[in-house]
């Protein structure tokens, strides 16, 4: 029977269960990353597994959101990630080196083999055809020990590129063309595989533009062939070695299918809120802005900035604004410098800042209250650059090149066409460590605290509802990322305490007074992030339970991982300050909730596999693992 991309890497990598679309499989890993904002938890829990090393074929511990070491604490988190990292033998990016995903795919990458990350965007490895998937750290530590990792097989969405981008369209328009047809819900129980003629047309790192960003419609993975752009790429990054051909089988079978002619595309802009806002650059061109910011993940590639640099250059950016840019990895960082790009820019009044996460997580260039921020990142809603009260719009190098010369958003297709195309890449791994084993002494700081253990779900829960927030809250809306948080990873007790802080600052309080209780939700609870904190806090504060209309994936299966069911119930019928009760003696049964303010007894589902009750009842994935 023919296969689609993913099916031939998941069936070469299915070791419990079958290839049946909708049922759970556990399937081998051979690739792990971790970053520093959730590499510490992930860490410690893979120490309590009590193993002597790592078991992954390669893992690699990268510094990156918080690199600039803007508190003590998250220097003392660096030191505890390298040390850890070396004792058990991983590899290590040190701060400077950039985001994991663009050094994963640049250095480690290999397609057709798998990669589970314990960050959002580790899909972004699909550019080079390999399966990326986005987890919480305890499944990362669980696979860096060489465990299974569990996924219920996802439908996939097939979407056929033909023609080639025109001058002002970027790889980043079709990933937002999508993101505006399928909407930020569009990719939950997908995996996204492109296919077509005009796939021949994009390079590796526009490639990996595409599946960086489209995790933000909510898809398990993104990817694209492995073929002879990538066999090049490889080849310039000297690891040709590592290249195989990974293809669909002619007459593969598709759940759906969407077509996109790239010579119809144009520079397109994603305004505040979420990144399906999608607007023409014609509905919002003169938009008066305050930043720009060039660089993260999606765009910190040297082809990305190389294009914003050839468009600033001889120029200068506008004086009312602010423009940073920051590229993705230290390759990118020295082929600017070696080509005067780094000077053209410095001199066109850019700010140039080192390889790293930086102001895409909210660390630094924090936006103004009610000020407007242009970024080419991923990731505009509320609170993302570290204040609720400035705006995020997201766009492509191009836009953000020409709108840093107009102090407003602007359409590059007024400007002269800039070409550029890369033929050879600088090789640098000064700043990757190879470990050196188990007689490196592990150095922790006295930010970094041990979780608490795990323990049995008893037969009832009962408690407030402490919290009813609306529909699609993000994993930032419930831990806040940015300056607030960033440096307390480490110290859950502390990490807790700014719990849903931009939606209501006293829940903490309230929740530890309670000692615990229930949070209601609606549609999309938990998009986002792959940040397990913001199940873990939650867990921290005593919330026993979430009832939601329905869940994002990764936030669902970290609320799992820490013991907290995720019910799904008609949620306008529970409201905050409600005093529930659940008997959860048997899970298989039919369940209800006792309302005992209204008096009320309402109807509540799950959808937990046999494993996940399993880990539900021993108190979460740790206490499973290790029972
Ligand atoms: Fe870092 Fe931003 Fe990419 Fe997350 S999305 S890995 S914060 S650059």
């Amino acid at each position: 029977m023919p296969q689609t991309i993913t099916e031939k890497i998941l069936a070469q990598h299915i070791r419990e269960g079958e290839l049946t679309k909708g049922t759970p499989v556990g399937i081998q890993i051979d690739h792990c990353l971790t970053q520093d904002s959730t590499g510490t938890m992930a860490w410690l829990e893979f120490e309590s597994l009590g193993l002597d090393r790592v078991k992954a074929e390669t893992v690699v511990s990268y510094s990156d959101h918080t690199s600039l070491g803007f508190k003590g604490e998250s220097t003392d988190d660096h030191i505890f990630l390298q040390t850890i990292a070396s004792h058990y033998g991983a590899k290590f990016s040190k701060n400077g080196n950039g985001v994991c995903h663009q050094l994963h795919y640049e250095r480690f990458g290999v397609p057709g083999k798998t990669l589970l990350g314990s960050d959002s965007h580790t899909p972004t490895a699909g550019g080079l055809g390999m399966l990326g998937i986005g987890a919480g750290g305890v499944d990362v530590a669980v696979a860096m020990g060489g465990g299974l990792f569990y996924l219920t097989v996802p439908q996939t969405l097939r979407v056929v590129l033909t023609g080639e981008l025109p001058w002002g369209a970027a790889a980043k328009d079709i990933a937002f063309e999508i993101l505006r047809r399928i909407s930020v819900k569009g990719g939950v129980g997908y995996f996204l595989e492109f296919d077509g003629p005009g796939v021949k047309a994009l390079t590796v790192p526009e490639r990996a533009t595409i599946t960086n960003l489209c995790t933000e419609t909510g898809a398990t993975s993104s990817i694209f062939p492995s073929d002879e752009i990538t066999r090049q790429f490889l080849a310039m990054e000297q690891r040709e070695s590592d290249w195989v051909e990974v293809q669909a089988d002619p007459g593969a079978v598709y759940d759906k299918t969407i077509e996109i002619n790239l010579s119809e595309l144009k520079p397109l802009v994603a305004m505040p809120g979420m990144p399906d806002n999608v607007f023409d650059i014609e509905d919002v061109e003169g938009t008066k802005i305050d930043q720009v910011y060039i660089g993260s993940c999606t765009n910190g590639s040297y082809q990305d900035v190389k294009i914003a640099a050839e468009i600033l250059k001889g120029k200068k950016v506008s004086s009312e604004i602010d423009v940073v840019v920051s590229p993705g990895s230290r390759q990118a960082w020295e082929m600017l410098m070696e080509d005067g790009s780094f000077l053209e820019m410095t001199k066109a009044g850019v700010r140039m800042i080192e390889p790293g996460c930086n102001a895409c997580i909210g660390i630094g260039f924090v936006p103004g209250n009610e000020h407007l921020s242009l970024r080419t990142v991923n990731r505009n809603w509320k609170g993302r650059g570290g204040n609720k009260f400035g705006k995020l719009a997201l766009c492509s190098p191009q836009v953000a090149a020409a709108s840093a010369l107009a102090g407003a958003i602007a359409d590059p297709r007024k400007l002269p066409e800039v070409n550029v195309s890369v033929s050879s890449l600088t090789i640098d791994d000064t700043l990757i460590l190879d470990p050196a084993g188990p007689s490196t002494e592990i150095r922790r700081g006295p930010n970094i605290v041990a979780l608490r253990p795990q323990t049995p779900l008893p037969q009832k829960l009962a408690g407030e509802v402490l919290l009813k927030v609306g529909d699609g809250i993000s994993t930032d809306g419930i831990l806040p990322a940015g300056p607030l948080t960033q440096h307390l990873r480490s110290n859950l007790p502390e990490i807790a305490k700014f719990t849903f802080f931009y939606e209501d600052k006293d829940f903490a309080a309230r929740a530890t007074e309670k000692n615990g209780g229930f949070i209601v939700g609606g549609d999309n609870y938990g998009q986002g992030s792959s940040r397990e904190h913001a199940a873990l806090a939650p867990w921290q504060l005593g919330v026993k339970a979430v009832f939601a209309k329905n869940y994002a994936r990764i936030h669902r299966a970290n609320l799992i991982n820490v013991g907290i069911i995720p019910f799904t119930a008609d949620t306008d019928r529970l409201n905050q300050g409600d005093e529930l009760e659940v008997d959860v003696s048997d899970l298989n049964a039919s369940l209800s909730v006792l309302n005992r303010t209204t008096g009320e007894q309402i109807e509540i589902c799950h959808d937990l596999s046999a494993r996940e009750l399993d880990m539900i009842r021993a108190g979460g994935l740790l206490a499973y693992t290790t029972q």
